[in-house]
């Protein structure tokens, strides 16, 4: 599969899945713009060592998404956007009534707003090439509910929602818009929180990943990103250009419990 001459913006990429998933799509031969809301020399240089790795174009731009306005301008200043990868996104946890507003606001804002900016900038661009492809970074939590999450999962399930409404808007125009639904997925985010869990709970690292981290996930594995990745680049592909408006779940069977 190629994706040369394809331009693909991933949102969040400077860690993580956006990282992973911008290597697979850079090793697929597509133009990367990476972007988070840092402007720092080692987000510039990472786009760098992204081209020289896969000789592809690969650039960074700072666009801080918990702002529509700058959310629509990343698309604006990409300048062109055949693959859109919303993968932005926080995190907080707290009982609903404790839940500061100001995280509610936010998580609301990135994770799942957003994905209506760079959505509606990106449209217009993808319709004037008659091509486009949109992969919205959904989670597990856009399918299924846990306690203490409530706004990271009525966005996810916002995501869900958009994700089939963008489908369906743009279902005789070769776009296809659809989510993937990880699981736990190994990031730098998810090691680094190991040790303090073998604290908590007097648990090696084994049993920490397995019984408590994985608890949900049955076959007791970690995602990783480039798994995250090769779905990514699959949904670009020519072979998934009759698949919209749905999702694809990459959890070790979470979803099926
Ligand atoms: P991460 O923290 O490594 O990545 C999040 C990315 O979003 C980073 O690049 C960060 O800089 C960026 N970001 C945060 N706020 C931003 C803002 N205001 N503007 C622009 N960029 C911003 O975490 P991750 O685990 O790689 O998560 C990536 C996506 O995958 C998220 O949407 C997350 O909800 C989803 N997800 C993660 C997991 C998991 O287990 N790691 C599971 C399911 C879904």
């Amino acid at each position: 599969m190629s994706l040369a001459g394809k331009t693909a913006v991933v949102t969040g990429s400077n860690s993580g899945i956006g990282l992973g998933v911008a290597r697979c799509l850079a090793e697929a031969g597509a133009k990367l713009v990476l972007n988070s809301f840092t402007d720092r020399d080692e987000d510039h240089a990472l786009a760098e060592g992204i081209a020289a790795e896969f000789g592809v174009k690969a650039r960074y731009i700072q666009a801080d998404l918990s702002d529509g306005y700058a959310a629509r301008q990343l698309i604006e200043n990409a300048g062109a956007c055949d693959i859109l990868v919303n993968n932005a996104g926080i995190q907080h946890v707290a009982p609903i009534e404790d839940f500061p507003v100001e995280q509610w606001d936010r998580i609301i804002a990135i994770n799942l707003s957003s994905v209506f900016h760079t959505t509606a900038a990106a449209l217009p661009l993808m319709r004037s090439r008659g091509w486009g492809r949109i992969v919205n970074v959904a989670s597990a939590h856009g399918l299924t509910a846990s306690p203490f999450k409530s706004a990271y999962i009525a966005a996810k399930h916002g995501v869900v929602g958009f994700t089939k409404t963008t489908a369906l808007e743009t279902a005789e125009e070769k776009i296809t818009c659809n989510a993937i639904c990880p699981g736990y997925v190994l990031t730098p985010l998810v090691e680094a929180q190991i040790p303090d869990q073998m604290k908590t709970h007097g648990m090696d690292r084994e049993q920490v990943v397995r019984d408590v981290m994985l608890a949900r996930q049955p076959s007791k594995e970690f995602a990783t990103v480039e798994q995250i990745g090769g779905t990514t680049a699959f949904l670009c592909s020519e072979a998934a250009a009759q698949i919209t408006g749905t999702t694809i779940s990459v959890d070790g069977g979470w979803t099926a419990l």
